[in-house]
């Protein structure tokens, strides 16, 4: 977690001047963004972390051949060079195995993401290949819905496809398989995607490979974990090791948010685990033979460990 400043820090980087605000909703995608920027932003990651401000005209030339005005790139680095390729490597997932797996059957390497907005009023798909970044946006000039269901996967999506098949179509076979190329300081380990640390043996059939930065991989996956993860998520909150930077989250804000549209209680044995507390005691608190058994969850009425607030 690194906080809503953060990641506004990062969007005004990459170009992004809409009015952005820290709240939570952020990291959802609750402020509006237009078309251009947004891909100008995704163009940033493609160029390995470097931004060139999007303009429309190239030249304008009187009829005497003379030249009134020429636009070249701007170009300057909004984001390291390996962090763009982590988010290119997290876009490709988005492809291979998220929302937009129809663009899957693209030849070569493609990276994108699709957006969904509340009601359907507006379908979005942005994605990138090596050499082009291309940005879909499908709604209507009032904020009204375009449909039922009408997704970044439904409506936006298939005319993404369409144009980069037309466009890959006109490139040479070396261009259309073109790699995302590796910087250094990447370090690729495969992880289990559904706790995102290094897989074992004991982790199955859902393990990924993904980029990381040298000297910051994940920790080893264990049954331990697996055990975490089948919890309720204001369990699993209790066993979150907090790390040092990372924003304060008080018992009332997580309360407040467990409370809203969430019906009924919080269970009596709810624990909430304050920032800069210990947590290996709660953790250890599972009974190992948890983790292999068909009830996988935290005793009622375990001792809270130290450092843990009771939420009412
Ligand atoms: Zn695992």
């Amino acid at each position: 977690m690194v906080g809503g400043n953060e990641v506004i820090n990062v969007a005004r980087r990459l170009g992004i001047r809409e009015r952005l605000a820290p709240y939570p909703s952020l990291a959802l995608g609750s402020f509006e963004i237009n078309l251009l920027d947004l891909t100008a932003a995704y163009a940033a990651i493609a160029n390995r972390g470097y931004l060139a401000e999007p303009y429309f005209i190239s030249r304008v030339v009187n009829p005497e051949g003379q030249v009134l005005l020429e636009n070249r790139p701007r170009v300057q680095q909004a984001v390291r060079e390996d962090v763009a390729y982590m988010m290119t490597s997290v876009l490709e997932g988005a492809i291979k195995r998220g929302t937009g797996i129809q663009a899957a059957r693209l030849p070569g390497r493609v990276a994108g993401k699709t957006g969904t907005t509340n009601q359907f009023t507006d379908a979005w798909f942005i994605g990138f290949t090596p050499r082009i970044t291309v940005g879909v946006w499908v709604g209507r000039d009032l904020k009204q819905s375009i449909g039922r269901g009408m997704t970044g996967a439904e409506a936006a999506l298939p005319t993404w496809i369409a144009f980069m098949e037309r466009y890959l179509e006109d490139q040479s076979e070396t261009v259309q398989h073109e790699e995302f190329p590796v910087p250094g300081g990447i370090t690729f380990v495969t992880v289990d995607q559904r706790s995102g640390l290094r897989a074992g043996p004991q982790c199955g059939g859902t393990v990924i490979l993904e980029a990381f930065p040298s000297g910051r991989e994940p920790q080893d996956c264990s049954a331990h974990h697996h055990v975490l993860l089948s919890l309720p998520w204001q369990q699993q909150l209790a066993h979150y090791e907090w790390r040092p930077g990372e924003p304060p989250t008080t018992p009332e804000s997580v309360a407040a948010a467990a409370g809203r549209g969430w019906e009924g209680e919080l269970p009596d044995n709810f624990e909430l685990q304050l920032p800069g507390e210990n947590v290996l005691g709660a953790a250890e608190a599972v009974p190992p033979g948890a983790a292999f058994g068909q009830d996988a969850s935290v005793p009622a009425g375990r001792p809270a460990p130290p450092g843990t607030a009771r939420v009412p």
